[in-house]
């Protein structure tokens, strides 16, 4: 990546559908390819990537190629959910610091919000090692839970949860039976055909079920462009337009419940007219996302001049810390992070500090989105450590 990365919205069309609104109105954003990427588990992954955005429905997404498809199954061929953690799910952290794993935040949020009947059935679509099935039995242990995956790899995790009736690997469209409630937590973005997906899950809900559908939104977490296996990069309006699509129903609510993710409920019940996408003004949309990767350019050129000055940690051990570790060519000392499960491993090759011990002297840098940096700051920030900011917006 250079300092041009992303400097002008240089659009240019590409072959291919968009994936939301099925129209041929993809324009590729140059630029992108120079960025490295990173793994939604948090692996370091090569440039070379290619992002695109429509020119009908503004949605942001990985144009659809061979080589994409390549790359999926090479990423998902050595899959590790959470090794950074040891399997332990990835907290996030409140105000006061106080750390919850983010499916509980998550079914926390949608039990004091949403009125759920004490006994009921949930499917979870891609339930990966359980981590939704785990907080949902544990606060609901009326309901009875399926779960589904692409492979068996973790079926006697997913089995063992109190309240798991059943584990499948197939289809959703092939699972028996219908749901009260059917959950899709940091599935769509990874799936090449996500209406094709939502249309199975809908048709899995009983009359009056909600669906619940949750993502990250790349506007309020730039990082998320940086993820290779992330095929759409959904923001609050291009996620509620997909549903829209794929159900024909309207969208009951769109919540901010975890930390720069955007949660979308819909109750199987009204039945609209299939909306039409509306035009948007692609020069506009290109300048967004340039935007957004001019920022990622300035802060991974900020970085590199601290790390210069001395020992030098990142703060953080997922997406981001990964991305600029690659980006720096490795030249991180240490990575500091407030998950106690984190702490005193390894991750990348460098030792996991948490703040109270980051080695007098150092160089610290957030690697966050600029408002989550700034408000953790003055809980980390100890004498003799420089803990330095991302560059304002
Ligand atoms: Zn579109």
């Amino acid at each position: 990546m250079s300092d041009e990365a992303g400097r002008r919205p240089e659009l240019r069309s590409t072959s291919g559908d968009c994936r939301v609104c099925g129209r041929s109105a993809l324009e590729e954003i140059a630029g992108f390819s120079r960025f490295r990427r990173v793994t939604s588990d948090c692996r370091p992954w090569p440039s070379g990537g290619r992002l695109g955005v429509c020119r009908a429905c503004g949605c942001v997404q990985k144009p659809d190629s061979r080589e994409l498809a390549r790359e999926l199954a090479l990423i998902y061929d050595g899959y590790a959910i959470y090794h950074q953690g040891g399997g332990a799910e990835q907290a996030v952290f409140g105000a006061s610091g106080q750390a919850v794993s983010r499916s509980s935040r998550l079914v926390e949020a949608l039990r004091s919000q949403v009125c759920l009947p004490p006994k009921g059935q949930l499917l979870d679509v891609g339930c990966g090692n359980g981590a939704t099935l785990r907080a949902f039995g544990a606060t609901m242990p009326g309901w009875s839970l399926v779960g589904t995956e692409l492979d068996d790899r973790n079926r006697p995790e997913i089995e063992s949860i109190g309240g798991v009736e059943g584990f499948f690997v197939c289809p959703v469209s092939d699972v028996p039976g219908h749901f009260d409630m059917v959950t899709m937590v940091h599935v769509l973005e990874h799936v090449p055909r996500p209406v094709a997906l939502v249309e199975m899950a809908w048709a899995k809900l009983s009359r009056g079920g909600l669906l619940l559908i949750h993502l990250p939104d790349y506007t309020r977490n730039p990082f998320d462009l940086l993820i290779a296996d992330h095929c759409t990069h959904f923001t609050a309006e291009t996620a509620v337009r997909l549903i829209r699509r794929a159900t024909g129903a309207d969208v009951t609510a769109v919540h901010d419940w975890v930390p720069k993710e955007l949660t979308v409920v819909v109750r199987a019940v009204a039945v609209l007219s299939r909306p039409q996408p509306s035009e948007a003004p692609a020069d506009a949309l290109g300048e967004s996302i340039a935007q957004e990767l001019r920022w990622l350019s300035r802060l991974a050129e900020a970085a590199r001049s601290i790390a210069r000055r001395g020992r030098f940690g990142l703060f953080g051990t997922s997406i981001a810390a990964t991305w600029l570790f690659a980006e720096l060519e490795e030249a991180v000392d240490f990575f500091v992070d407030e998950d106690r499960n984190r702490v005193g491993r390894s991750f990348l090759g460098r030792p996991v500090y948490h703040p109270d011990q980051t080695p007098a002297g150092s160089q610290v840098y957030l690697v966050l989105p600029a408002v989550t940096a700034k408000a953790i700051r003055p809980r980390v920030a100890r004498e003799g450590v420089d803990y330095h900011l991302p560059p304002q917006r």
